[in-house]
């Protein structure tokens, strides 16, 4: 595998259907097994409140990757392992079994109809920022310019 080639990218894990934890095993089995995808770090799995309608708590967390696919094949990708994990548990839980949002693809600034580079929800979101500042507290956010810690800090003093 040519490691020059390949990028870090951080991607954010979600599930609140059926075998939370399963799921992301399952998630982890599939990006092992991928080529172009070496796994980094892995944060805790936090169990998070969701946001918007009433429905169960969330299992989330981050991994550090990196990878030889360009953000459009990554997002592919991750679309890929979303439809192959919620397929089964559509007709009978509803299509939200694994949730996968890319969050940073090195230091790109991407923005396009189908994909947002750094993801925008990123300082808004608690079960994002926990997990990203547990693995890398000094990544810095390429738009904001700004450390995930320092984030983080200021999500919890607003
Ligand atoms: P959400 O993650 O907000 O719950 P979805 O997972 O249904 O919503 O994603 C909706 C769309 O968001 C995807 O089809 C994808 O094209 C787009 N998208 C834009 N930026 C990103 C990103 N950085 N990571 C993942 N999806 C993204
Ligand atoms: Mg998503």
């Amino acid at each position: 595998m040519g490691l020059g080639k390949m990028k870090v990218s951080y991607i954010g894990i979600g599930s609140n259907l059926g075998n939370r934890r399963e799921n992301i095993k399952r998630v982890i089995e599939i990006l092992k097994k991928d080529k172009k995808v070496k796994l980094l770090k892995k944060s805790k799995i936090y169990e998070t409140d969701p946001i918007g309608p009433p429905q169960r708590k969330f299992l989330n967390g981050v991994f550090k990757i990196k990878t030889e696919y360009s953000p459009f094949e990554l997002l592919q990708k991750m679309k890929e392992i979303e439809a192959l994990l919620g397929r089964k548990k559509t007709l009978r839980w509803g299509p939200r079994t694994i949730d996968l949002d890319i969050l940073f693809y090195d230091k790109l600034i991407l923005r396009t109809k189908d994909l947002t580079i750094p993801h925008p929800e990123i300082p808004k979101r608690i079960f994002v920022l926990k997990p990203l500042s547990e693995i890398s507290p000094f990544l810095k956010h390429p738009l904001l310019k700004k450390t995930v810690r320092r984030l983080l800090k200021e999500y919890e003093t607003n």
